[in-house]
């Protein structure tokens, strides 16, 4: 039996991890060499460090990261307007790392033999019993392949009028040693610290991306709006990656002997920051299934996940917009939320949700 893992990013490696762990052989066939376009932040959220327990690297992630158990919320002149509460029922908050330092920690365990890196699939073809790959290098055979080429599959996903400036910035400051959310009109940027690499920030634009960034560089114009705490971080950020946002519009668990999973099967705004949660979560579903259930069976159970998942893509969505309202519905916003503290608990322990429903 030959299993194909395509992509190691999050949900790959954590398979191969879980495959390593029960002794299944796998290969894993990733477009990349090195880790340069990775020099971005990245929140593990509370909900999936059950399976970073599981995969025997939730300490090596705690030691590399830094931790924040509430959202603080400003306005667009950067008054401080609410905190939220982002723990679970065990007080576990989420973890602020860089994205380089995640994908070696999961590396690590993964035999060098056992990942073929440059190689780019491009086609992938379905036989009765087998599947075949082709690649930019050689022709490959499966019995299983495990799609996890996350955001890279055009055809199923939809493009948003929203993009992201994702950075690392050396810049400093007592603020940014927790988990911001800065809300301006038409865009909203979120810091986090890192440990020893001072401070990640997004920042969400829909539309006009080239009035906040030109050749690489922050417009003057744009930067002047800032306190200059902000404007400072920016300014001391190198090559910001600016990506349009894509997500699913429907979730696609994948067909024959091919089972999806992460982004390849449900790619979401990254406004509510699960995107990786719920890479894990499904690496840790699909490799406890795996040996016992055909892919048929075990796509039919991930399907159960679907109402949660649609959830999850929603409330991203709607993040988006009541982040960046124009300045009188701003206002409102701004009102009801001094008032009112969003709950995210919902989120937060749905590991328990999930497990009940699979037993
Ligand atoms: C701006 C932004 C900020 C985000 N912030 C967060 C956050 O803070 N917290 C969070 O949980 N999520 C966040 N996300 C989402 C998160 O990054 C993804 O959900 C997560 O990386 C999904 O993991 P994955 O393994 O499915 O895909 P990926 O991590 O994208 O891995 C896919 C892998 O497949 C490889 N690949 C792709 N195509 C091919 C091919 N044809 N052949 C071979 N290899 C291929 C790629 O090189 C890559 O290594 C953010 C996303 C964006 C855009």
């Amino acid at each position: 039996m030959k299993i194909i893992i395509g992509g190691a990013g999050i949900a790959g490696l954590s398979l191969a991890n879980f495959f390593e762990q029960n002794s299944i052989d796998y290969l894993i066939l990733e477009k990349r060499t090195l880790l340069d376009d990775l020099a971005t932040g990245i929140q593990i959220a509370p909900n999936s460090h059950h399976v970073l327990k599981k995969l025997n690297v939730f300490k090596d992630i705690k030691h590399i990261s830094k931790s924040s158990s509430e959202l603080f919320l400003y306005d667009h002149e950067a008054k401080h307007i609410n905190s939220i509460d982002i723990t679970n029922d065990k007080g576990e908050a989420p973890f602020f790392l860089e994205r380089k330092a995640l994908i070696k920690t999961l590396r690590n365990k993964i035999p060098d033999n056992k990942i073929l890196n440059n190689v780019d699939v491009n086609q992938v073809n379905y036989f009765r019993e087998k599947i075949k790959l082709e690649t930019n290098d050689k022709k490959f055979e499966c019995n299983y392949f495990f799609n996890s080429f996350g955001y890279h599959d055009s055809n199923t996903f939809f493009e948003s009028n929203a993009f992201a400036i994702w950075g690392i910035s050396s810049y400093e400051h007592e603020i940014f040693q927790k988990l911001n959310l800065f809300m301006h009109h038409n865009f909203h940027i979120v810091t986090y610290p890192l440990k020893n690499k001072g401070t990640a920030f997004t920042i969400s634009v829909s539309k006009d991306i080239e009035r906040l960034i030109l050749n690489d560089k922050f417009n003057k114009s744009f930067l002047q709006k800032l306190p200059v705490y902000l404007k400072n971080l920016l300014l001391h950020s190198k090559n910001p990656i600016v990506r349009k946002l894509k997500y699913s519009k429907s979730i696609n668990w994948g067909k024959f002997n091919q089972i999806n999973l992460g982004d390849a099967a449900h790619l979401m705004l990254p406004h509510l920051a699960q995107g990786a949660s719920q890479a894990f979560i499904d690496a840790d579903i699909v490799s406890q299934l795996f040996q016992q259930h055909s892919c048929d069976e075990i796509r039919k159970i991930l399907c159960t996940r679907n109402k949660f998942l649609n959830r999850i893509i929603h409330n991203a969505e709607m993040n988006r917009i009541i982040f960046q309202l124009n300045p009188i519905l701003s206002s409102f916003r701004n009102t009801f939320l001094k008032l009112y503290k969003p709950r995210y608990k919902w989120l937060y322990n749905s590991d328990h949700e999930i497990k009940r429903k699979f037993k």
